[in-house]
């Protein structure tokens, strides 16, 4: 039973106007307006009292209330608490003898100064008419108290029904409180353990319904019939590699094949290191499309990233006619021209190739590099071109398992573990920030070898007390001036790619950059990085900075310069595994990194906190994926996600 608000009884025209405009027109409604904090007044002994903090202690007024007129009025008693006096001082209560005086009790809440002996009060009340926590409900027009009275003439004629919406069986399992009993408690609470309880079960209510919405909104796979790709043709290209494909690379590859032979639409994730060959698996998913007559596109976030995947794929497959088009691109139309009508088979693009200006004759495959750079919107642009939506994504950033299962499971993942048995691993060493004069020589001496340094800050321009590149600029300028190179997101993608293309050039270079060489580039010569304030990057983005450098014959030495958080980057100087890292990082930082990988969702929660809560999400999604499997069975359920989905 719900009634109307102003049936109950306190609940006149103006008050209810001023509930309505909160969105609350029934009983309901306001039992589910929860306090928005509580004052709390539950009172602390003496001996826990802490400087400098707001306290509440119990005690006996022992003197006259002396009254100090300045610019304000400020009044000063003591009170004696547990056999101790402590000063009481507080400001504009002209009425304050009016309510208290010697011998009476009284509840003070204020802050502590241990040294002064001395309480500034906030509050003072009487004991007998105050609860311990009182309720916040912070209505403008509408004093808490007169809600509170509101709250408990429902309670008390039983003005409403409050039915749990969570199945019982689940209520039983993760011992979740009754819902009527939730709001009770949070309306009347006696202790902040009741709120405590309470809240719990809040949290999986909303964990209940985050998971049973998800799983119901998932996009089924688009339906399409199988593709007819030429094997014998896929395998002549696989055969002319100048390498053996490794064996998680073959078995990524299988996982592709079997899902062209499927009748719905490829959605994957292939994951692993940089350089662990996930693009050559790609090139041979696109060999599959190609043969089956589909068009295919590549994108990918950067402009010198694009740029470095088609010249790898032209060099391999040279005999395929393929483009590459950036809003730079120099024969713009007649790219574009050629890919309308069919004469571009394979077509690698920045985000343009997303853009409705881009009309495919017959898109299939689509490839999309480091997918968590681009917005939703843009790749599903992309997607949408495609007749048969069949998708690939490619990810240098591992997503922990367990967060995949919970968070992911609408994508397909293969992981690429096994590298090329060429890649050297990175000796990772850890330095600190001052020491520059050993930067200097570490650079001299890796010049004096012909090889290249590249040197990522993590900032463009000076703030805080962080290492910017136009400052570590300014400081290398007299000593290396022309073998210097400068790269950051705020210059125009032409003179990135010409300053990229000089540095590639230049034996003894020196790269500063930004973190704009994270994605996939590949710089084959640098032997030597450095990464100033490490601290102040994911785990996922040093490995992948790391992973930049001594990809040519010469190995190479990553040094961390940072004088902080040591744990986390020894565990990088010690681990080499992408997926480790990715696994430590959750553990340490919680599942909050890695939300501009996720897709749905993942925002917006009132009581959960993905930090601290991720394990209860994880641990009920089984539970959950039966109910959101059946939700014609439980329509309660199916009304209540309606309801919220608004
Ligand atoms: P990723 O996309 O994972 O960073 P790539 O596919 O670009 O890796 O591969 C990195 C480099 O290794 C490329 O130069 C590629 O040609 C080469 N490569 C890929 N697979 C193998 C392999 N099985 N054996 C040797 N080299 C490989
Ligand atoms: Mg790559």
């Amino acid at each position: 039973m719900i009634k109307s608000i102003e049936l109950v009884k306190g609940v006149g025209p103006k008050i209810k106007s001023i509930l309505n405009q909160e969105g609350i027109y029934s009983t309901y409604d306001l039992i589910l307006y929860v306090p928005k904090n509580y004052e709390n007044f539950s009172v602390q002994s003496i001996h826990d009292l802490q400087h400098d903090k707001v306290v509440t202690i119990k005690g006996i007024v022992s003197s006259n209330i002396e009254n100090i007129k300045k610019k304000v009025l400020m009044s000063k008693f003591k009170l004696n608490v547990e056999k101790n006096e402590i000063t009481v001082i507080t400001f504009n209560r002209r009425y304050l003898q009016k309510s208290i005086s010697i011998g009476k009790e009284i509840l003070v809440k204020g802050k502590y100064n241990v040294f002064k002996n001395e309480i500034v009060a906030s509050n003072i009340t009487t004991i007998i008419d105050t609860p311990e926590i009182k309720p916040i409900y912070g209505i403008l027009g509408i004093p808490d108290s007169k809600i509170h009275a509101i709250i408990e003439e429902i309670y008390k004629e039983k003005l409403v029904d409050i039915y749990n919406l969570v199945p019982d069986e689940l209520i039983h399992k993760y011992h979740m409180l009754d819902r009527s009993k939730v709001y009770q408690l949070l309306h009347f609470p006696k202790s902040n353990h009741d709120i405590f309880l309470a809240r719990e079960t809040l949290k999986k209510e909303e964990a209940f319904f985050h998971l049973l919405k998800y799983n119901i909104e998932r996009i089924p796979r688009y339906k399409r019939d199988p593709i007819p790709y030429d094997i014998n043709l896929v395998k002549s290209y696989i055969e002319k590699l100048p390498f053996e494909l490794t064996h998680d690379q073959k078995h990524a590859t299988n996982d592709i094949f079997k899902d062209f032979k499927f009748n719905q639409q490829m959605y994957r994730l292939i994951q692993g290191d940089v350089g662990s060959g996930k693009t050559m698996v790609s090139f041979i998913a696109a060999l599959g499309a190609l043969s089956a007559g589909y068009q295919v596109a590549f994108m990918a976030p950067t402009e010198i990233l694009i740029q470095q995947h088609y010249e790898s794929f032209k060099e391999i497959f040279n005999d395929i006619n393929t483009a590459c088009l950036t809003s730079n691109s120099k024969n713009k139309e007649d790219i574009i021209e050629n890919v309308k009508n069919g004469s571009i088979k394979m077509i690698f693009g920045t985000h343009i190739l997303s853009n409705p200006v881009v009309e495919y004759k017959k898109l299939g495959l689509v490839i999309i590099d480091e997918q968590h750079k681009f917005g939703v919107e843009q790749r599903e642009n992309l997607i949408k071109k495609s007749l048969t939506k069949d998708t690939i994504y490619l990810t240098a950033t591992p997503i922990p398992r367990s967060l995949a299962l919970t968070f992911f499971n609408e994508l397909d993942i293969s992981s690429i573990k096994e590298k090329p048995s060429e890649r050297k691993s990175v000796l990772t060493k850890i330095i600190h920030r001052n020491d520059f004069d050993l930067i200097m020589n570490l650079i001299k001496e890796n010049q004096a070898l012909l090889n290249q340094t590249l040197i990522v800050a993590p900032q463009i321009e000076k703030s805080e007390n962080l290492y910017s590149v136009l400052e570590l600029y300014e400081k290398f300028k007299d000593e290396f001036n022309d073998h210097l190179y400068v790269v950051h997101g705020k210059l125009h993608d032409d003179e990135i790619q010409r300053t990229f293309n000089d540095f590639i050039k230049d034996e003894k270079g020196i790269l500063i950059s930004t973190t704009i060489i994270e994605v996939g580039m590949n710089l084959k010569d640098a032997t030597l990085l450095f990464i100033m304030d490490a601290h102040q990057f994911g785990l996922s983005t040093l490995h992948q900075l790391r992973g930049r450098i001594g990809r040519g014959s010469k190995s190479g030495i990553c040094y961390l310069v940072s004088d902080k958080d040591s744990e986390r980057l020894q565990y990088l100087k010690d681990n080499y595994d992408g997926f480790k890292l990715s696994e430590y990082d959750l553990k340490l930082r919680g599942p909050g990194i890695f939300s501009n990988m996720i897709q749905t969702g993942f925002q917006g929660f009132k009581y959960l906190d993905l930090t601290n809560d991720f394990n209860l999400l994880k641990s009920m999604h089984e539970d959950v994926l039966y109910y959101a499997q059946n939700i014609e069975k439980f329509p309660r359920l199916k009304k209540e996600i309606t309801y919220k989905m608004v």
